[in-house]
């Protein structure tokens, strides 16, 4: 990058405000950078893009309004949380369980059929920054599109370890929550503050914060960095690329 001196500066400039908040807060920051929460989609497939189509096809089909764009803002909800978002918003209620269920495995087969979805460009240059830094590598998505999640091992091999991976099938509230991020603090053992979030949507970030984790928004589609900023993130990245030139300075200065 021609801007290397900007940007380490501004990774400098990110770790030390997360660090003031901590102490502000009264906490004590005992070890640095431990674990990457890392999010799946928009972040290691450029799947966004089908996801949306996916859902309002099956949405308009039940001749219920939505827009494909406000699909992208919803991003990181389990599929039950966007159904019932747009169905109480459409109809004044929400479907029962078993219709939901429905619903959402229609929206699941629309995704399988559009075909094989590409890896995000540069993504796998940013898991080995982590991988060759042995930072511990967790995923946590709010999908549970088993099309993708049993592609993951086979296209990122060796990254995420048996039992480092939280779906929609282990958390009861999806992202904005920080539940799912809370849980993959647990399963690696490791505090808020030794842990990166990676994360491509605006209610994953705020999940991120939430958990208290030092969190990295990338953007990857076309949500406006405004919806981005509002969430408060350590730091935003314009592209997967810009984030994979910067993580190996990230590690380095979580650590020191
Ligand atoms: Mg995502």
């Amino acid at each position: 990058m021609n801007n290397s001196n900007g940007l380490s500066m501004d990774i400098n400039k990110a770790v030390a405000e997360y660090r003031k908040n901590f102490s502000d807060q009264g906490l004590e920051i005992k070890a640095g950078l431990k674990a990457a929460l890392i999010d799946m989609d928009g972040v290691l497939y450029d799947s966004m893009k089908y996801h949306t189509l996916a859902w309002q096809r099956m949405v308009s089909e039940q001749g219920i309004a939505s827009s494909r764009d406000e699909f992208y803002l919803y991003e990181g909800m389990t599929g039950q949380e966007t159904i019932e978002l747009i169905w109480r918003r459409e109809t004044g209620k929400i479907p029962d369980a078993d219709t939901i269920r429905k619903l959402y495995s229609i929206k699941a087969k629309y995704f399988i059929e559009m075909g094989e979805k590409e890896l995000m460009t540069d993504a796998d240059r940013m898991l080995q920054a982590l991988v060759d830094a042995d930072v511990k590598r967790i995923l946590v998505t709010g999908s549970a599109q088993s099309s993708l999640l049993n592609r993951l091992d086979h296209d990122y091999p060796g990254v995420f370890l048996d039992g480092y991976k939280v779906t929609a099938h282990d958390v009861i509230h999806g992202k904005p929550n920080p539940e799912p991020y809370l849980r993959a603090q647990k399963i690696s053992g490791t505090r808020p503050e030794e842990t990166i979030v990676i994360e491509n949507a605006p209610l994953g970030v705020r999940a991120g914060v939430a958990a208290g984790s030092f969190t990295i928004a990338v953007t990857t589609g076309p949500i406006p960095i405004e919806y981005f900023e509002k969430e408060k993130p350590d730091l935003i990245f314009p592209s997967m690329s810009a984030l994979a030139d910067a993580m190996p300075n990230i590690i380095y200065t979580l650590r020191n």
